[in-house]
């Protein structure tokens, strides 16, 4: 499960490099998770993601 501190994202769109399936910028400037919940193939992606936000907006957990 990806869930998304948007009062922390400063809209670097770094997740969207990183997993562009999984993650947009919206018209407000902040991230939009486009699945929470990503297939096993998206995972490393998702992870990728996480890793890649300067300011540690994203987290993953198991659902
Ligand atoms: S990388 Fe972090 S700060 Fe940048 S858009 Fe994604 S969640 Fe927001």
């Amino acid at each position: 499960m990806i869930e998304a501190d948007v009062d922390a994202c400063e809209a670097y769109g770094e997740c969207v490099a990183a997993a562009p399936g999984l993650f947009a910028i919206n018209d407000e400037n902040f991230v939009e998770v486009l699945d929470a919940s990503p297939p096993e193939d998206q995972k490393a992606a998702a992870e990728r993601a996480v890793w890649a936000c300067p300011v540690h907006a994203l987290s993953l957990s198991q659902d």
